[in-house]
């Protein structure tokens, strides 16, 4: 497995390409489709199918028209999945947390809310693609129509529990080394959004 890391448009946003065995799955893949298509060229992948980390314009933009180009479809949260504004055939809703075979890879979507009702965070094997609920030192906005601090304090306490050395993929590329990638071990000692949530999580409110 190989995961390929593309910084697309003017707000930084990550798309990612998980390959395996020459089949692709797509990460949030927004702004410029045609840097998409000529890494999945260049690379000789065939896309199997797309995976959303949440709703946002910024993580969805263009997707429609790689979906329609390849013939494939894109996994959504449900309660994400009317505010994406993609077509309602383009897309595979679940409810919650949801296991899916993909490219002859296990795909976990797991709930964690707080930024959107449907953000999700995917993991495959020991990588996580965290969309805009955590980055590098930081969270995602709980300001937004359809965000909640409470329920961000609890999906970051669940991240803050998988294994330390679980690769962190964000959906925009923030932090120190503007790369947008960090490991659940480096944020649960540094990212002051985690500490607060583990430690005092009633006034993780006031802090956003
Ligand atoms: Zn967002």
């Amino acid at each position: 497995m190989k995961v390929y890391i593309l910084q697309l448009g003017e707000m930084g946003n990550c798309t990612y390409i998980v390959e395996h065995k020459g089949k692709g799955l797509i990460v949030d893949p927004t702004w410029d489709m045609k840097a998409i298509y000529r890494l999945l060229e260049d690379e000789k992948i065939t896309p199997e199918a797309v995976l959303f980390t949440h709703g946002h314009y910024d993580h969805v933009a263009g997707a429609q028209e790689l979906m329609r180009k390849y013939g494939i479809k894109g996994y959504i949260e449900a309660s994400d999945a009317e505010s994406s504004r993609l077509p309602e055939e383009q897309l595979i809703t679940y409810d919650g947390d949801h296991s899916e075979k993909l490219a002859g890879l296990t795909v976990s979507f797991l709930s964690t809310p707080g930024h959107t009702k449907g953000s999700v965070c995917i993991k495959i094997g020991d990588i996580l693609f965290t969309g805009d609920t955590l980055f590098p030192n930081a969270c995602g906005r709980t300001d937004l129509p359809g965000s909640d601090p409470r329920q961000m304090t609890k999906s970051l306490q669940r991240l803050a529990a998988l294994p330390g050395k679980t690769t962190v993929y964000s959906g925009h590329a923030y932090g120190s080394d503007g790369t947008g990638s960090t490991t659940i071990e480096k944020e649960v000692k540094n990212n002051p959004f985690i500490k607060m949530a583990l430690r005092e999580p009633d006034n993780f409110e006031d802090m956003i």
